[in-house]
């Protein structure tokens, strides 16, 4: 963006409740036209704002190459993200500036093997790194995730962690930290834990 101090105004297009504690907000610029204007590579970050609130360091959580919106996967840490998981729905506007910061090397890991690891949000950085690599699967050889949470409610993205486990040219490793006895929803995401 031109301007680096002042924020653009985003619509959130939609608000997922990731954990109990994180959401994903879409966002989509307010402006026509803006949106095909926004190029940013995987890892790099925007400052997300809430008026009379504050502003906050989100990294962009989605691919460019999936077109028309971005995400920020948002966890309740504090003042501005309690007021954001707390006053935005779907239909209100934010401002953001950015995108800033690097970006993951994206030439040097053409033709190779992809561990990727990540832990609770920490997932968020790296599922735009992932979906680009997914959107350019043939430029990489193996291709792996290993992620983990606390427990897992705790997971994030559960319903495309359940489309990676389609997809045979992927290999997802799912852990959680503490064992979980009750029979919940994210069974699904565990099969091989759970027939044991
Ligand atoms: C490059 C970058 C990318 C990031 N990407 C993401 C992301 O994708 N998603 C995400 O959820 N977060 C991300 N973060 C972290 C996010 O920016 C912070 O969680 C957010 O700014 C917190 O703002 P807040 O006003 O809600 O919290 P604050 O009120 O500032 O508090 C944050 C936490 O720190 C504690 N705290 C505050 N001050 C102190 C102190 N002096 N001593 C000890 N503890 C203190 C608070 O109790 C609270 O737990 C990123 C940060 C960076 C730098």
């Amino acid at each position: 963006m031109e301007k680096l101090l002042v924020p653009t105004i985003c619509k959130v297009d939609k608000v997922i409740q990731e954990t109990p504690d994180i959401r994903t907000y879409r966002l989509k610029f307010r402006e026509e036209g803006l949106m095909e204007q926004f190029t940013f590579l995987p890892g790099q970050f925007v400052e997300f704002s809430l008026l009379g609130s504050g502003e906050c360091t989100f990294c962009i959580a989605s691919s460019a190459t999936r077109k028309g919106y971005f995400d920020c996967s948002i966890k309740k840490a504090g003042v501005v993200t309690a007021d954001i998981h707390n006053c935005i729905e779907e239909g209100d506007e934010v401002g953001i500036r950015g995108p800033f910061g690097n970006w993951f090397p994206l030439e040097d890991i053409k033709g190779k093997n992809l561990l990727f690891v990540g832990g609770g949000i920490g997932l968020a950085p790296l599922r735009s790194l992932i979906q680009y690599c997914i959107d350019n699967r043939g430029d990489y050889k193996d291709f792996t995730i290993l992620y983990g949470a606390r427990t897992s409610a705790d997971l994030c993205y559960k319903e495309e962690i359940k489309e990676w486990q389609d997809d045979k040219s992927l290999n997802i490793v799912l852990t959680i930290d503490r064992p979980e006895e009750t029979w919940h929803d994210n069974v699904a995401l565990f099969p091989k834990f759970w027939k044991r």
